[in-house]
């Protein structure tokens, strides 16, 4: 080794002991006849002083020395003379006195600061150079977490008799709900593989093999449009068991979800244990989204028995034809402001709904501080003095609170519901030490499409319904409820599984309805209604986004920051040029011929 120790581990009780340390400049300081390095490796920095008079090469070498050098340094650790020990670094009482300094690499000056935490620095540049931003303790620290996450369900995994098998990459689609990335195959001209989008297919069939307990780190692969919390290819923990019911997998997994908080991340603090249940009609309602952040617990309530009474002549038309009045109450919103500053947050709210939902119009009241007073807000007065307590009750709303009311189509109640809550959400300043995961569970085995006037599995093709459902699949499949769950925190869907068809009748059935014929799921997924003649078990499972996962852990932003080589949203990775043009020689030994727009074409 180059190195007797590294640079985060000398304390007092090591002064005196000759070292050997290397890594990088993080840091130097001249002060004429003495020069002071600070040392930087993965594991800490630590103080390097160079004596010109006790060791003049020493001196020279680090005299000519720049930051993010790569330096052997040899001396003897020193505790540090009286008044200049650093409290803020672990080796701060020491120092090293170098006898030899040797130059091991040398380093253009970066093009952004590696030793300073600088917040918004330009993500191109870091993303360009992104050997030198991992250099940075933020993105240190990021990749240590993820590493101990992975290495924490690993063993948690093992210790419950999983087995880690990996699955092909190069396979045929595994439909996710997004676009294959597909592979051209030289052997079989004309022939594609797709990159799994999950290893949904294969770890069913290791249960159908017999492995009952099956777990992988999988890179999954989906060509779809990135956003903040995607990207073209990412981690899952993925995992599937045999002989369980719903009830198994949730507990399970509910036990490492709570594990890893504690172990990984002691400090945060899981806001509700056991996880609360949803179903995903009441996430609809109450929140407006299937994965709702319950930090915080602005809810939409029905209130449409009160509105329908009201003399409001909107919630009186709308409960007639069946619509639903919501009500979300804004605890204190009212209490200190004036009229006028009321009427500008209530019309900027009303603003957001109209355009992020398309509502008509938000309407609203304020409950007064004094019990004596009127009812504010332009709607007060169609509540009579009774209507106005019952509403006070179902609301448990007090005095200085702001009451929106939504009354619409269902979609566009739901979508104001979760533009208010995110709206709100922004202005709460939410610690992120808290962790808040819920369980959504219930969710509709088909989502009805109407472009294609099809149904759409609402998890995969292959979710068993609800054993209580099942029969609807013949009768009224949009009612049948799947055996889906899927695991949220703070507004984040972590992961997601079911129980799944393990029959080929079933599974026969979901084909059409979800707008195949029979030839081609034959064609595709021929091979699992075979298996499932094999004495496939019941079975189900699950799969977490460990990008995701570790970015909560982090508290990063998004999960760029916990990722070492990540794409830009334009799909890049733009320190390598990927993806980049083919050489003619490897299109035409794959037979394949470009045929581009014209755009395309000039760049
Ligand atoms: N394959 C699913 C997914 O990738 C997860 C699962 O059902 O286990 O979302």
């Amino acid at each position: 080794m180059l190195k007797t120790h590294n640079c985060g581990e000398l304390r007092i009780g090591d002064a005196g002991t000759p070292v050997t340390l290397a890594g990088w400049v993080n840091r130097r300081r001249d002060q004429g006849g003495l020069i002071f390095i600070d040392l930087r490796d993965r594991w800490g920095i630590t103080q390097v002083v160079v004596d010109l008079e006790a060791a003049p090469a020493a001196h020279a070498i680090a005299d000519s020395a720049r930051n993010e050098f790569v330096l052997q340094v040899q001396g003897a650790v020193r505790i540090r003379p009286e008044g200049t020990a650093n409290p803020d670094l672990a080796t701060g009482d020491i120092d090293i006195v170098a006898d030899e300094i040797r130059i091991l690499n040398r380093s253009r000056t970066p093009p952004f600061y590696i030793n300073r935490d600088e917040g918004a620095l330009d993500e191109a540049l870091r993303m360009r150079y992104r050997y030198l931003d991992l250099r940075r303790e933020a993105m240190q620290r990021s990749l240590l977490l993820r590493h101990k996450t992975v290495k924490f369900i690993r063993d948690f995994l093992d210790a419950e008799d999983f087995v880690e098998i990996e699955t092909p990459i190069l396979f045929k689609t595994t439909p996710e709900g997004a676009r294959d990335f597909l592979v051209p195959s030289r052997l079989q001209p004309g022939s594609f593989y797709a990159l799994p989008q999950s290893p949904q297919q294969l770890k069913q069939l290791l249960m159908v093999g017999g492995f009952e307990r099956y777990f992988q780190i999988a890179r999954c692969f989906r060509d779809e449009d990135l956003r903040g919390d995607r990207q073209p290819e990412f981690t899952q923990l993925d995992l599937e068991m045999s002989f369980v019911e719903r009830e198994d997998v949730m507990q399970l997994m509910e036990a490492l979800a709570t594990a890893i908080v504690k172990t990984i991340t002691p400090e945060k603090q899981l806001l509700a244990q056991p996880f609360p249940r949803l179903s995903y009609q009441d996430a609809l309602e109450q929140y407006g989204t299937d994965r709702p952040d319950i930090r915080f617990d602005l809810r939409a309530i029905d209130i449409s028995d009160i509105g329908g009474r009201s003399a409001f002549p909107v919630f009186v038309e709308n409960v007639k034809a069946g619509k639903k009045v919501k009500c979300m109450r804004v605890p204190g919103a009212a209490g200190s402001v004036s009229g006028t500053q009321l009427r500008k947050i209530t019309r900027e709210l009303e603003a957001l709904v109209r355009r992020r939902a398309g509502a008509k119009g938000l309407a609203y009241i304020t409950i007064p501080v004094d019990p004596a007073d009127q009812l504010r807000g332009p709607i007060g007065k169609f509540f009579n003095v009774d209507l106005k307590l019952e509403l006070i009750e179902a609301m448990g709303a007090e005095g200085g609170d702001l009451l929106l009311f939504m009354s619409d189509d269902a979609p566009i109640v739901q979508a104001s519901t979760d533009a208010l809550r995110a709206h709100f959400k922004s202005q709460l300043d939410l610690d992120d030490n808290c962790l808040a995961f819920c369980w959504v569970i219930d969710f509709p085995e088909f989502i009805w499409d109407e472009e294609h006037r099809r149904w759409d599995p609402s998890q995969h093709m292959f979710t068993m319904p609800l054993p209580e459902d099942l029969h609807l699949l013949d009768s009224d499949p949009g009612a049948a409820r799947g055996s889906q769950y899927d695991l949220v925190c703070n507004g984040y869907e972590v992961g997601g599984g079911s129980i799944r068809i393990h029959d080929r009748a079933i599974q026969e059935k979901i084909f059409p309805l979800i707008g195949q014929t029979m030839e081609h799921a034959m064609q595709e997924f021929g091979h699992m209604l075979e298996a499932f003649e094999y004495g496939a078990p019941p079975h189900g499972g699950m799969a977490w986004g460990i990008d995701r996962l570790v970015m909560l852990l982090a508290g990063a932003p998004n999960i760029r920051e916990v990722i070492a080589f990540p794409k830009t949203q334009g799909g890049a990775d733009i320190m390598a040029n990927a993806p980049s043009p083919a050489e003619p020689q490897q299109l035409s030994e794959l037979f394949i011929e470009l045929d581009l727009p014209p755009e395309e074409l000039e760049h």
